[in-house]
């Protein structure tokens, strides 16, 4: 049986996810991070974009927005913004929000607070990719 690791993903809102799992992927600030059971202990920044989980030989996306992550011998902790697995995300509205970011970074007026519109975009296509529609 492949090793495993427990996975504890955590919002201000809720917990996420917490699972025992073989891999995590994902985006730490200085670029794409794999982890596997007794990894050396670390903590990094996590962008906005996609955790991979392979769990028993599946493989599922789950959308996440900023934050940090802490790998520790026995366990993973993920602190984000926002995460929702593939059933959670609503295509709909991500479909919307993309649509109003990508108007306000289109936009001619100087006002518009670019970052803002950016992080919005991101997240939207993080939840569309993890969803399948992108
Ligand atoms: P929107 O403009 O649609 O609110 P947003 O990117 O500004 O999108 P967030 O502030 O990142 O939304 O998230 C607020 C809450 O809504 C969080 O609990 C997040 O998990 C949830 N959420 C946001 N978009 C979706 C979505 N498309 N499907 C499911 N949950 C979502």
């Amino acid at each position: 049986m492949a090793a495993t690791i427990r996975l504890e993903i955590v919002t201000p809102e809720k917990v996420a996810y917490a699972q025992e799992i073989n891999i995590l992927e994902g985006p730490a600030v200085d670029g794409e991070i794999g982890i596997l059971p007794r990894h050396a202990p670390l903590v990094t920044c996590l962008k906005t974009g996609i955790l991979k989980v392979t769990k028993d030989g599946e493989r599922i996306k789950i959308a996440i927005s900023d934050g940090f992550m802490e790998v520790k011998p026995e366990q993973i902790n993920v602190i984000v913004r926002t995460a929702e697995l593939p059933h959670q995300i609503d295509i709909e509205r991500a479909k919307a929000a993309q649509q109003r970011a990508r108007q306000r970074l289109d936009s001619e007026q100087e006002i518009i607070d670019y970052a803002r519109a950016e992080a919005a975009l991101n997240r939207a296509i993080a939840r569309l990719k993890a969803a399948g529609h992108h």
